[in-house]
C-alpha cells in the first residue's frame, strides 16, 4: 500500500499489530501520522512543519523505515541518520527501539551553505524539531503554548488579552496556531501570510474565522468585530513585510506584535516583498542566490516596521523564528532591542520542568483521548490554568491525524500522569497504547542562545551539553524513542536539541520505564536552571528531592 509516492500516508487504527511490538507499532503509526495530509504542510515532499521539516529523507528512505519498523525485534534498535536507516543492532527490551541523529554538523560547518550542499548530495535533511523525531501533532501540538505565552503578554501588560489587538504573521503549520490561541484569550487578531493556502487550511480546521485580500477588508471586519464586542481572527494574504510599514502610515499600532514566518530559513522559509508569490518561487529556484539577498533585505525591513510598531507602543516579542539574527545580518544593529518570548514569559516554567507534554492516542479514537482529559483533571484538581485549558481545548480543537492532546506539565506531574494512563490502558479503559512526548522546546533539551537559552542568567547560552545530556539520560532510562537534532526553529547552526518519546502499553515494563523517562527527561530542565542559578529552580529542587551533586553537604 505504500510503494507510490503520491500515495496518502496515514497511520494505521485499531488494536491489531502491523509490527512486532507497540513499541514499534507507535513508531510506525507516529512517522505516517507525520505525514497524514490533514497533520502535514506538504506531505508529497515528506515536509511536516517549519520551512521544510522532514519525516524521512526521501520517499526510499521513508519505505526503508517502514520495512525496517515491521521486522524490528523486540531486543533491537534502529538507527535514523538524518532520515535514512542505516542500522539495526541488538540492544535489550527496555531500550529504545529507535535513536536518530538529525541535521547534526561539526561546528565549524554548521551553517546553511554546507548543509544545503550535503542536502543536495543526498547526504542529510532538515529535521525541525519533531518532524523528522516522529512527534508532531499538528498545530494543536503548539496552540496551548502560543495560548499561554499570549495569556501571559495579556496579563503581564494590560491585565487580560481580551479585547486587545494581536497582529502576527506566518500562519503555517506553527504559526496557524496564533489565530485559536488569540481568540481563545478574547483578543482580535490580525495574521498576515503570502500564502492564500495557509490561510485556507486554518480555515477548514477552525482556527481562524476569516480570509481577507486587501488590508481594508480585514480591518473593516476588525473593526465591526470591535464594535460587538467579539474575539475574532482575520487572516491577510499579503507580505508582513508591505503591511506593517501600512499599519505605520495609517498610525494603526497593535496592542501585541509578533511573527511566525519561516525567518529561520531564507531560502526555503521566508518569502521576499516585491514581487508576487509566485515570482518569489521561480526565483527560488531559478537564482536561489538572489533569492536569498531578497528574502534578508525584506526581513530587515520587516523587523524595522516592528520596531517602529514597539516604539509606538506595542508590546512586541520574537516568537522563536531568529528573524532578529536575520534583521541584524542585514544591518539592523537595534534588532535585539525586540525581546524573545523564552526569557519574556516561558523561563519561570522551565525552571519548574514545565514544558509542551503532549499524548496520541494510537487507537485513532478519540474517546481514548476524552478519558485521558478526565484523567489529567481528576488528577491536578488544584490546577485553575490545566482545567481551563482542558475545557477550552475540548471545545475549540480539532483533531488533526490520530487524536491527540497538549498540556504543559512540569516535573513530578509527567510521571504520575504517564503511569496512570498506563493503567487506564492496562485495564483497557483506553482502547490502545498510548504515545507520550514532547516538544524539543522544552525545560531541559535545548541549546538556542536566540531562543530557549536566550539570556541565561549564567551566560551559558550556547553551551549544548544540556540536549545531549538530556538524550543521554531519556536513553539510559528507557525512553520508546530518542533524537538528537541540530537547527530547529532558528535554523542550522543556531540550536542542539532533543526529543523523547516513551509508550503506555499497560505492560509492568511499560510502568518502570515511564517511571524513569517521565522523570529523568523534565528532571534535566530543573537541573540546567538550578546550574545557571535560577533561584526559583533551585528552591524547587530543594522541595522535590531533586539531587544536585554541588549543592549537597
Ligand atoms: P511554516 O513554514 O509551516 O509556515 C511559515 C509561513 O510563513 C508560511 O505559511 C509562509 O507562507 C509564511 N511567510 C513566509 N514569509 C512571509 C512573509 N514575508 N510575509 C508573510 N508570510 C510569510 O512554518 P511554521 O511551522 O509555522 O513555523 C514558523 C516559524 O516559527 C519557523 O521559523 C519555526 O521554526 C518557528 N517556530 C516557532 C515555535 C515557537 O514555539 N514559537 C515553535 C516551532 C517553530
Amino acid at each position: 500500500m505504500l510503494e507510490a509516492t503520491t500515495e496518502v500516508i496515514r497511520a494505521p487504527r485499531g488494536t491489531s499489530l502491523n509490527t512486532k511490538g507497540w513499541q514499534q507499532e507507535a513508531a510506525l503509526r507516529m512517522l505516517m501520522n507525520n505525514l497524514d495530509p490533514d497533520v502535514a504542510e506538504r506531505p508529497d515532499d515528506l515536509v511536516v512543519y517549519g520551512g521544510t521539516g522532514k519525516a524521512a529523507r526521501n520517499w526510499e528512505c521513508f519505505h526503508a523505515i517502514v520495512r525496517a519498523l515491521k521486522s524490528l525485534e523486540n531486543d533491537e534498535t534502529l538507527l535514523i541518520q538524518s532520515g535514512k536507516p542505516v542500522g539495526i543492532l541488538r540492544t535489550h527490551e527496555a531500550a529504545p527501539r529507535v535513536l536518530l541523529a538529525n541535521s547534526n554538523l561539526v561546528g565549524k560547518w554548521s551553517n546553511w551553505e554546507h548543509f544545503h550542499e550535503l542536502e543536495r548530495k543526498g547526504l542529510m535533511m532538515y529535521g525541525q524539531m519533531t518532524a523528522g523525531s516522529w512527534i508532531y501533532i499538528g498545530s494543536q501540538g503548539i496552540v496551548q503554548g502560543t495560548y499561554e505565552t499570549f495569556a501571559e503578554a495579556g496579563r503581564r501588560h494590560f491585565g487580560s488579552l481580551d479585547g486587545k489587538f494581536v497582529v502576527s504573521a506566518g500562519m503555517g503549520g506553527m504559526g496557524g496556531a496564533q489565530p485559536l490561541a488569540a481568540t481563545m484569550n478574547g483578543a482580535r487578531f490580525l495574521g498576515i501570510d503570502v500564502d492564500a493556502a495557509r490561510i485556507e487550511k486554518r480555515l477548514a480546521s477552525g482556527y481562524c474565522d476569516h480570509i481577507a485580500r486587501t488590508l481594508d477588508e480585514a480591518l473593516a471586519i476588525l473593526h465591526a468585530a470591535r464594535r460587538d464586542g467579539k474575539a475574532i481572527s482575520v487572516g491577510l494574504v499579503a507580505n508582513a513585510a508591505d503591511v506593517l510599514p501600512e499599519l505605520i502610515r495609517r498610525n494603526i499600532v497593535p496592542d501585541v506584535l509578533t511573527d511566525q514566518t519561516s525567518a529561520h530559513d531564507p531560502l526555503n522559509g521566508y518569502v521576499p516583498n516585491c514581487m508576487t508569490l509566485k515570482e518569489a518561487l521561480g526565483l527560488r529556484q531559478h537564482n536561489p542566490e538572489e533569492y536569498t539577498r531578497q528574502s534578508m533585505r525584506t526581513m530587515g525591513e520587516h523587523v524595522k516596521a516592528m520596531l517602529e510598531l514597539k516604539h509606538m507602543g506595542a508590546v512586541t516579542f520574537d516568537y522563536g523564528n531568529n528573524i532578529r539574527t536575520q534583521a541584524k545580518l542585514v544591518g539592523v544593529e537595534d534588532a535585539y532591542e525586540i525581546p524573545g518570548f523564552v526569557p519574556e514569559y516561558i523561563r519561570p516554567l522551565f525552571c519548574e520542568g514545565k514544558g509542551p507534554f503532549r499524548w496520541v492516542a494510537l487507537s485513532g479514537d478519540p474517546r481514548d483521548i476524552y478519558r485521558t482529559d478526565e484523567l489529567v483533571l481528576e488528577l491536578f484538581p488544584e490546577d485553575a490554568s490545566l482545567h481551563r485549558w482542558i475545557e477550552l481545548a475540548q471545545k475549540r480543537i480539532h483533531f488533526q491525524g490520530l487524536p491527540a492532546r497538549i498540556c504543559w506539565l512540569g516535573y513530578g506531574q509527567r510521571a504520575k500522569f504517564g503511569v496512570a494512563m498506563n493503567e487506564l490502558v492496562r485495564k483497557g479503559e483506553i482502547s490502545a497504547p498510548i504515545v507520550i512526548g514532547r516538544d524539543h522546546l522544552d525545560a531541559g533539551s535545548v541549546a538556542s542562545p536566540y531562543r530557549e537559552t536566550e539570556g541565561m542568567l549564567d551566560g551559558s547560552d550556547a553551551v549544548a551539553d544540556w540536549p545531549l545530556l538530556n538524550a543521554l539520560v531519556n536513553t539510559a532510562a528507557g525512553a520508546s524513542w530518542v533524537s538528537i537534532h541540530n537547527g530547529g526553529g532558528v535554523g542550522i547552526g543556531y540550536s542542539h536539541h532533543a526529543g523523547m518519546v516513551v509508550v503506555a502499553d499497560g505492560s509492568d515494563l511499560a510502568a518502570q520505564r515511564l517511571e524513569r523517562v517521565l522523570t529523568t527527561d523534565p528532571g534535566t530542565g530543573v537541573l540546567r536552571h538550578v546550574d545557571a542559578g535560577y533561584e526559583q529552580a533551585i528552591q524547587f529542587a530543594k522541595n522535590k528531592g531533586v539531587r544536585v551533586p554541588m549543592r549537597e553537604d
